[in-house]
């Protein structure tokens, strides 16, 4: 969805810009790719061009951000006040975990992890996202020093979310509250969106290619995924897959 922009604000102008700019770059790459390409690798592309659009950004930061008005983001390794949310996802990016998990993982890591992926999904069922929210599930792929275990692979929705002050977060937290979360975490707009606009790109290409393009909850699509194998060919075949 498109996000609204406050024209007077060149913050706001700036993440509209962002955004716009990278869905249509997204969109009209992977539409070119769709054909031949292998479907399943569109997240580690998209992936790659969210990267790349915010690293083209981060040199001018880097010389002077306070001249670029470049709000620095406050988050560190090992803080994850924010892998308590309802995280969406493209499918491309859910294979892009099991397919991170069934590589790199030990037999054991990888019956943990299902486990604990089949209790959050059973507690997050029929939840909506503020319930989720309160209900603070910790995403099933945080390891034990609180760090996320799939970095290299996480979703373009984990890759946007970023603050500005990290005491907000704890409060929010603590409260467990979604709506003073997002009326007192305030986040750099630009990281967040180019991330959302290369999301919304790699829908789009989705969309046109007659494929399930969103899922709600990467819990319950990563638990779906990771126990059902032929899953995945019958989202290639055009079939709602995911439920
Ligand atoms: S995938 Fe990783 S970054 Fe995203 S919510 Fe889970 S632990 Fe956090």
């Amino acid at each position: 969805m498109e996000p609204t922009f406050n024209r007077t604000d060149p913050r706001s102008v700036l993440r509209a810009k962002a955004w716009g700019a990278a869905r249509k770059q997204t969109e009209s790459l992977l539409s070119a790719a769709l054909p031949a390409g292998d479907l399943a690798r569109l997240a580690t592309e998209a992936e790659q061009l969210a990267e790349r659009a915010l690293a083209s950004v981060a040199p001018r930061v880097i010389e002077d951000p306070k001249a670029v008005g470049w709000p620095m983001p406050d988050c560190q390794a090992g803080c994850h006040y924010c892998c308590y949310e309802q995280v969406n996802v493209t499918p491309p990016e859910v294979f892009a975990v099991v397919d991170h998990i069934k590589a790199n993982w030990s037999d054991g890591k990888r019956q943990s992890v299902r486990k604990k992926l089949r209790l959050a999904a059973e507690k997050s069922r029929d939840l909506d996202f503020e319930a989720y929210f309160a209900a603070r599930i910790p995403c099933p792929l945080l390891n034990a020093e609180g760090r996320c275990s799939a970095y290299e692979v996480r979703p373009l929705m984990c890759r946007a979310y970023n603050s500005l002050d990290v005491k907000a977060c704890e409060q929010a937290a603590k409260h467990a509250d979604r709506s003073a979360h997002e009326r007192g975490v305030r986040t750099n707009g630009t990281i967040h969106g180019i991330m959302d606009g290369v999301f919304g790109g790699l829908q789009e290409a989705l969309r046109k290619a007659g494929l399930q393009d969103f899922l709600p909850n990467l819990t319950a699509a990563l638990h779906q995924a990771l126990d059902k194998p032929g899953l995945r060919s019958e989202w290639l075949a055009g079939k709602r897959a995911f439920r």
